[in-house]
């Protein structure tokens, strides 16, 4: 029996269309649609010709015979979703209280969807005649005719080019292989060119270093796992203990086995680097996806991925969404990092999705770090056999040494300066040397605050509750929240006075002072502002490794993955930021960092140094970070959060209410606050371990007022208690007020 009934969902985001609507299928497309192809189908009252996605085929349907409507049209030739991803979205809707559609386009890159982008086709041409027949002609035309006797040589040289590309080479190319095409002498096509991401990327050899014992230990023990179905792994290595290198043999086999491999990297920064040395050694099989590609290399490398031209995945969060079938691995890279978890509706977490997608096709789940997240640690070291340890640096390169700087007693001393005499003293030596230098710094912008010295009154932003950082060039205040700027005034809007003092340090203001007290030194500053363009991120990591800067700046983007050879000396300006910051897990964040950061320093031959600069060398995880123990900070780490209930043992809940009017937002939040009251004395059997309804920490963001109700569970409740979490969010409707609820939050501004 054919299937003559399609099941869609149409592509409107909206609760009343969350579902599956029936279309006859015409004649002409009995057998050519299948579950997961698009579909251009008419909708509503009016009929619009809109978007939808097969989900299910069928013999029968309840809907009358008149009242079936047809599907218009296929959009593609191949479903565009898998089975398997069909069956994603479904667990995602339940998961993260999204819809279908939320679900599936972050399946289908919206380029495709919306038919934005089409194949960009370009004209190439070639040559006719045999080659030495060619160079005669090109004797007898060159005077007359110098474009065309170009043409005609650099077609004898590669066979076939762009007309585009030639005209870039030589102008008046394009005119000239108009009259060669006249004369017969060379003849053109139309190709889909494929655009591919990082075309300007080096490719080096692929150098293949014999692996050392614990490397081998740890690729013995993927591979025998590969094919067993699914499974979980940790893989803990310290920085500069060559992980990389263990991926690549787990991949290199999970290919040979039939399969295909994901690797997912917290950042988009980290995957120029990670495709350089994919490239090497596993050429075109491999794809890229993340969110900064233009809509086109989106479109073609989605497509490539789909058609299975592409085997080996590399991305960021939104990679875990791949189109690839028949998965073998995916490796999460620095697991530990919180981009991982997605900070717009839907908010899922892409370790969890990972998870889901290996459980589904039944393959290997690699989490790897130095410095798991301890809720990753805690969990793996309950079963036995998932740890893989690789305790040691390749070639035994020592780890680099960490030197802690009491910022307290160089204010003592006299020092105001932001870098202490230490750090001030190995930099002069780093420089002198000819080494490189990495500086760390939490904050993007020159100084974190404009403070009045006479009253202590601070910028704040008018929209945001926050205060405002200080811009040099130009002379601005900027709010990052709401990215609105601010003139700075010479007076103080309290107290009239006239000075105004920039406290606090930010990329910009060390960038300055190095050059001040270095100002032969070559600066290169790696932080939002500057990374803005396109492929930025790659062209500043070839320019620091081939030696065209002598210091480089940056944020949080420089702390993690980056493979620079001549780094000697890293310092970190100040440690504190994060130590205090008023989460549950800001010791692990400070720990997680400073060792990420001193991991940059002493990677290739020459010995690495580190200086922390704080104002708390005291403190257990700043001591720990310098001593690179994570079993050390684990033991005590996880102490503390037991006596606490906080993650793993407790998880947490939160429902966050946000919207322009104060007065509704508290309203909204009061009748949410009802309902789950209803629901604890209607169900006694999960009881939360803490409840709490109040303003945000931060009480506005962006002219919107937050308000708060957070709820904590036992571990082990919290998994029960999803789905009701999520009915109470979907009862309450608001027109003024968004609605969110965080499932185990990452943080909780
Ligand atoms: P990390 O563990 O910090 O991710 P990487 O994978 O970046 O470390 O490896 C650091 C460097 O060590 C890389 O340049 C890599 O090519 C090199 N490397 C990896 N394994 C070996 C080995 N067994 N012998 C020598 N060099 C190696
Ligand atoms: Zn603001």
């Amino acid at each position: 029996m054919n299937n003559t009934v399609a099941r869609v969902m149409v592509d409107i985001a909206h609760t009343n269309v969350d579902k599956m609507f029936d279309y006859r299928i015409p004649p002409q497309l009995i057998d050519k649609v299948a579950t997961g192809m698009r579909v251009f189908v008419p909708f509503g009252a009016g009929d619009k010709i809109i978007e939808a996605l097969v989900i299910e085929l069928s013999d029968e349907t309840m809907v009358h015979d008149y009242q079936l409507k047809e599907i218009q049209s296929r959009i593609d030739e191949y479903p565009a979703l898998r089975q398997d991803q069909i069956d994603l979205a479904k667990r995602m809707k339940e998961r993260y209280g999204c819809l279908m559609v939320d679900a599936i386009r972050l399946m289908i890159p919206s380029s495709i969807r919306r038919k934005a982008v089409e194949g960009k086709e370009v004209k190439t041409v070639s040559l006719v005649l045999p080659k030495q027949q060619v160079k005669e002609i090109i004797e007898s035309i060159k005077k007359k005719a110098p474009n065309q006797a170009f043409v005609l040589e650099i077609l004898i040289q590669v066979e076939k080019m762009a007309v585009v590309d030639l005209e870039k080479l030589r102008k008046g190319s394009s005119t000239a292989v108009r009259a060669l095409e006249k004369k017969g002498l060379i003849e053109s096509k139309n190709e889909r060119e494929i655009r591919r991401p990082y075309s300007s990327i080096v490719i080096n050899d692929d150098i293949r270093p014999q692996l050392n014992d614990d490397q081998k230990k740890a690729v013995d023990a993927i591979v025998s796992a590969l094919d067993r179905g699914f499974c979980q792994k940790l893989l803990m290595g310290v920085t500069g203990s060559g992980k990389t290198e263990v991926y690549m043999h787990a991949i290199e086999q999970c290919i040979e086995n039939g399969r295909n491999a994901l690797v997912l990297v917290p950042e988009i920064s980290l995957t120029p680097q990670l495709m350089s040395v994919f490239a090497s050694r596993f050429g075109d099989d491999i794809a890229l996806m993340h969110s900064k590609l233009s809509g086109g290399e989106r479109k073609d490398e989605w497509e490539r991925i789909v058609t299975g031209k592409a085997r080996v995945v590399i991305g960021a969060r939104s990679a875990v969404f791949a189109p690839l079938k028949n998965i073998g691995i995916i490796i999460v890279d620095e697991e530990q990092e919180t981009s991982y978890h997605s900070q717009k509706h839907p908010r899922y977490s892409a370790i969890e999705v990972a998870r889901m997608r290996s459980i589904a096709h039944e393959s290997v789940l690699l989490l790897c770090s130095a410095t798991p997240s301890i809720d990753t640690y805690y969990r793996m070291t309950q079963q036995v056999d998932e740890v893989l340890r690789l305790p040691k640096r390749v070639m035994d390169r020592p780890m680099p040494t960490v030197e802690l700087v009491d910022m307290r007693k160089e204010v003592y001393r006299g020092n105001r300066s932001i870098f202490s005499a230490s750090l001030y003293k190995r930099m002069k030596k780093s420089l002198s040397a000819g080494e490189q230098i990495i500086l760390f710094v939490n904050r993007r912008g020159h100084s974190t605050q404009v403070a009045c010295l006479h009253c202590g009154n601070v910028m704040r932003c008018d929209n945001c509750d926050v205060t405002l950082t200080y811009h040099d060039n130009p002379s601005r205040a900027v709010c990052h929240y709401c990215m609105q700027e601010y003139e700075v005034v010479e007076k103080c809007k309290e107290c009239g006075n006239e000075y105004f003092r920039y406290q606090g340090v930010g990329t910009q203001k060390v960038e300055k002072q190095v050059l001040e007290l270095f100002p032969d030194a070559k600066t290169l500053r790696m932080d939002f502002d500057t990374m803005q363009k396109k492929d930025a991120h790659l062209k500043a990591q070839q320019e620091f490794n081939q030696g065209n800067a002598d210091i480089l700046i940056g944020t949080q983007m420089i702390a993690k993955g980056l493979d620079f050879k001549n780094v000697a000396l890293v310092g970190v300006i100040s440690a504190d930021a994060t130590l205090f910051f008023p989460e549950y897990n800001s010791c692990e964040r400070a720990f997680q960092l400073i060792t990420q950061v001193a991991g940059r320093a002493g990677r290739g031959d020459t010995r690495g140094d580190v200086v922390v600069q704080t104002h708390n060398p005291d403190h257990f995880a700043i001591m720990c970070a310098k001593e690179q123990d994570y079993d050390k900070f684990y033991d005590q780490e996880i102490v503390a959060r037991k006596a606490c209930m906080y993650p793993p043992f407790g998880a947490f809940v939160r429902y966050l209410i946000s919207g322009r009017s104060q007065s509704d937002v508290k309203r909204i939040a009061g009748l949410i606050h009802n309902k789950l009251k209803a629901m604890m004395r209607q169900d006694q059997s999960v009881k939360p371990l803490m409840y709490r309804a109040a303003p945000a920490m931060m009480e506005k963001i962006k002219n919107n007022w937050r308000y708060e109700i957070v709820i904590k569970y036992s571990d082990k409740d919290m998994d029960k208690m999803v789905s009701v979490l999520w009915r109470i969010l979907h009862e309450v409707e608001s027109e003024t007020c968004r609605l969110d609820l965080e499932i185990r939050p990452v943080n909780m501004i």
